[in-house]
């Protein structure tokens, strides 16, 4: 596919980083081509384009990127959510899985208003532990979770597969074979 190949030519990899064995899928090079970072906004929500949707949620710190600008996009609120200790008003705080051990993520309470149409942002999903927090964490203060996408899908790592399972429509815009 054209537009595939286009935007996978914009991602840079690193091999071995941050530690061997990893292939690291490095999306600033695409953040840094004006084409390739409009053109991934734009089909990033594309399937929502027509459909009315009250807030974008990013995953701290790549997804604050692409969530802030595919916000902009739909014409929604954009919310962020961070690792914990970070946010000044009262929040609500979920626990993720990490490779090694656990971490919790946090978002303020009243970021999101009950049944509010929300879609979830980040540049990749590979187990799927981050995304999978995210949307418990949305779901717990009442948001109703659209969607979620990401530019990168890595398939091998079932995350995308998991969110489905979950009831959550996944898009992405292309797939890397492996770690
Ligand atoms: P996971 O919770 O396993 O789905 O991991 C997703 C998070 O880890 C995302 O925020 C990604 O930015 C980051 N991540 C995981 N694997 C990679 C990789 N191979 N290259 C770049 N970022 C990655």
């Amino acid at each position: 596919m054209v537009l595939e190949d286009d935007l996978k030519a914009a991602v840079r990899t690193i091999p071995d980083y941050p530690k061997p064995g990893i292939m690291f899928r490095d999306i600033t090079t695409l953040l840094g081509d004006a084409r390739a970072f409009r053109r991934a906004v734009d089909q990033l929500v594309h399937p929502w384009a027509g459909s009315k949707i009250d807030k974008v949620a990013g995953i701290e710190a790549r997804g604050f990127i692409l969530g802030g600008a595919v916000a902009h996009q739909v014409s929604a609120g954009f919310v962020p959510i961070r690792k914990k200790g970070k946010l000044p008003h009262q929040t609500v705080r979920m626990a993720y899985a990490l490779e090694y051990g656990t971490d919790e993520m946090e978002m303020h309470v009243d970021a999101i208003a009950k049944d509010e149409r929300v879609i979830l942002v980040d540049d990749l999903i590979a187990t799927g532990g981050t995304a999978e927090g995210a949307v418990k964490l949305l779901r717990q203060i009442g948001a109703n979770v659209v969607a979620a996408c990401f530019i990168i899908d890595l398939p091998d790592l079932g995350g995308a597969a998991k969110l489905r399972a979950m009831d959550v429509p996944v898009r992405t815009l292309m797939a890397f074979g492996g770690h």
